[in-house]
């Protein structure tokens, strides 16, 4: 087992090079083979550490790590190595960085667990762990944003239950035969398989860095969640500083707006975000048709399923003829708006569907509602009038 499993908080140790080599890749990095080191070479979603080789009182950053068969290998700047190397270095980490990445793992695993549990189709694709923020990507059919808080409000119960978080190593054919391990074989290379366990909560194949208990990890915030079709990203943070930014944004939104629920504000304005979502969408498809029919025989007729008041306030203002038809959501009645037809037209549109309602005649308007017909009705009637006429939808 190498030193990062051992103790994720270790921040240094002294190690044989084993072989030194020419980095494949580039030619101006040095490549040193280690069988064991604190220096976590990246994978599982966690970013390799950053840290440095101390030896005759010099430092040498680590610019690159990997992990090759059974070899840690660390990348240094060939133009750094001003003496020659001995052949035991001390290896340093930013611990600082280490513990973050650590509670991160350790939470990403808690959090998507406790999504499987909601979600048993949930098939998770890719983890990228941060120092601030960290994101988990997955792939759910039937995942409801909703369950969000319910989530996270779980999530942090698993935490509290300061559950122990063990590891152990397992041959990769004897790793079938444990119940319920979340494993991706195919991204194994090695015939070991690490299993790590968090209590009897969670139990999944992993190569990264993990806290000791539960308890080590402060709060798991969700702090955003991105959706395509059925890829799901979900944002998560630990830190504390992520949530003060978050806190000053919330004072601020609330001394700007001086609103006591700001919760119930942010849901408004992100529903009002969305019906003007749908004004531009109608105004860009239809805006070729309010353009080019300003002959005066050309009546537009809209059927108006979900636009704003606003906007329909707008299209009635400028436009001359038209008759507006919407349903009114959850009746069986329709709305109907007239302006700037002929008498007989509005007549008979009144008589054949009952149009209850009032004509201003000095605007040439008529307002109605009526409980016979629905939008479709009234445009079929229309179409049988002779009338020269352009529907919007
Ligand atoms: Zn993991």
């Amino acid at each position: 087992m190498f030193d990062f499993h051992k103790d994720p908080y270790k921040d240094c140790g002294e190690y044989l090079v084993v072989k030194t080599e020419t980095n494949p890749e580039n030619k101006n990095l040095l490549d040193l083979y280690f069988t064991n080191n604190i220096f976590y070479p990246g994978g599982a979603g966690q970013p390799a550490d950053k840290g440095w080789l101390e030896f005759n009182n010099s430092k040498i950053e680590i610019v690159a790590a990997r992990k090759s068969n059974d070899y840690i290998i660390l990348s240094i700047e060939k133009n750094k190595v001003k003496y020659e190397l001995p052949k035991i270095v001390k290896v340093k980490i930013n611990i600082n960085r280490r513990k973050k990445l650590t509670i991160a793992h350790s939470s990403e695993h808690i959090l998507f667990k406790t999504i499987l549990n909601k979600f048993p189709n949930a098939k998770n694709l890719k983890v990228k762990l941060g120092e601030e923020i960290s994101e988990v990507f997955f792939e759910c059919k039937d995942f409801d944003e909703s369950v969000i808080s319910e989530i996270e409000a779980d999530a942090n119960e698993i935490i509290k239950r300061e559950l122990e978080v063990k590891s152990e190593l397992f041959e990769k054919n004897e790793s079938e035969n444990i119940k319920e391990l979340r494993i991706k074989k195919d991204r194994i290379k090695d015939n070991k398989v690490r299993v790590v366990k968090i209590g009897d909560f969670d139990i999944s194949a992993c190569a990264g860095t993990h806290v000791k208990n539960t308890k080590e990890i402060p709060f798991i915030f969700i702090v955003g969640i991105n959706r395509k079709n059925n890829e799901i990203k979900l944002k998560f943070t630990n830190s504390s500083d992520v949530l003060f930014n978050f806190a000053t944004l919330s004072r601020d939104l609330m001394q700007t707006y001086k609103k006591e629920n700001l919760k119930e504000f942010l849901r408004n304005t992100i529903h009002q975000q969305s019906y003007l979502k749908r004004d531009l969408r109608w105004l860009i498809k239809n805006i070729e048709n309010l353009k080019s029919t300003h002959e005066n025989n050309i009546i537009r007729i809209i059927n108006l399923e979900g636009i704003t008041n606003d906007l329909q306030n707008f299209i009635i203002k400028n436009l001359n003829k038209i008759i507006i038809i919407s349903r009114i959501p959850g009746t069986e009645k329709t709305k109907i708006l007239i302006k700037g037809l002929e008498g007989y037209t509005i007549n008979s549109l009144i008589r054949s569907f009952e149009l209850k309602g009032n004509l201003n005649k000095e605007k040439a308007v008529f307002q109605g509602v009526s409980e016979k017909a629905n939008p479709e009705k009234i445009i079929e009637f229309l179409k049988k009038q002779n009338l020269i006429f352009i529907e919007l939808k």
